[in-house]
């Protein structure tokens, strides 16, 4: 819902600490003078300024919640810019779901201003992208499967509330691991801070990094409750992976 979360007063909606004012999930990996980023959210505009993002070169689906597609129009820009369409890659029911939830991209009708441009690609199994090489990660979020991203030596699982013992093992030698951790309650369909732990001590990456975090969780008392290599991401953190 990002935080501040509309009409809530809590101290950390009403924080001043910039880190406590969180946007929707997503993130850009950038490579070779290419721009890939995991998730179109409702803020999508408003990160890729923020980001400073000059082209975008494709953009992967998790999953097609309104909180992870809803700013797919948005890309119309780099449609103009680029003077072509964008790779979209998602799994058969996300790319089911763009399709019903952007009619208007799909249906054919005579367009009368710009529509995004995109071309769809379906994951199946791991994939190259402009020289690196993409893992999907498969796993469950409550009943509905989703899909994390590995590149190299990082890997990118947000709302999941489940991890199959197949997908760990793609997860085994991270440097950096960028997980769900909604809160300190159990949620039916995302992990917790208790459970993305566990995890975290299961895989071993050198690093976590906790993403989708509610209003519940304030950025300094919360780091300070964690493990020295696990803290919450925040927005606008950059990092550099080892592809
Ligand atoms: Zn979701
Ligand atoms: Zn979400």
């Amino acid at each position: 819902m990002g935080v501040p979360t509309l009409g809530c007063h809590c101290v950390v909606c009403e924080s001043a600490d910039p880190r406590d004012k969180r946007t929707r999930p997503s993130v850009v990996l950038g490579f070779g003078g290419r721009n890939v980023v995991i998730d179109t959210t409702p803020d999508f505009r408003y990160q890729a300024m923020r980001a400073k993002i000059d082209r975008l070169d494709a953009v992967l689906y998790t999953h097609a919640h309104a909180d992870h597609i809803l700013g797919l129009d948005d890309i119309r820009p780099f449609n103009l810019k680029q003077r072509g369409a964008v790779p979209i890659y998602g799994a058969p029911e996300t790319l089911a779901t763009l399709r019903r939830q952007f009619t208007y991209i799909f249906d054919d009708a005579p367009a009368e201003s710009t529509i995004p441009l995109i071309d769809l690609h379906t994951i199946d199994g791991p994939f190259d992208l402009f020289g690196a090489r993409v893992i999907p990660i498969p796993a469950m979020h409550g009943s509905q499967p989703v899909l994390g991203f590995r590149f190299g030596k990082a890997a990118y699982l947000t709302d999941f509330s489940r991890v199959p013992e197949s997908s760990k093992t793609l997860l085994r030698g991270l440097d950096d691991f960028i997980l769900d951790a909604l809160r300190y309650v159990p949620h039916p369909t995302h992990s917790n801070v208790e459970q993305s732990l566990a995890l975290v001590a299961d895989l071993k990456p050198k690093r976590a990094w906790f993403t989708h975090i509610c209003h519940d969780l304030g950025h300094v008392e919360t780091n300070a409750r964690l493990p020295e290599n696990v803290r919450l991401a925040y927005d606008g953190l950059t990092f550099e992976v080892g592809l």
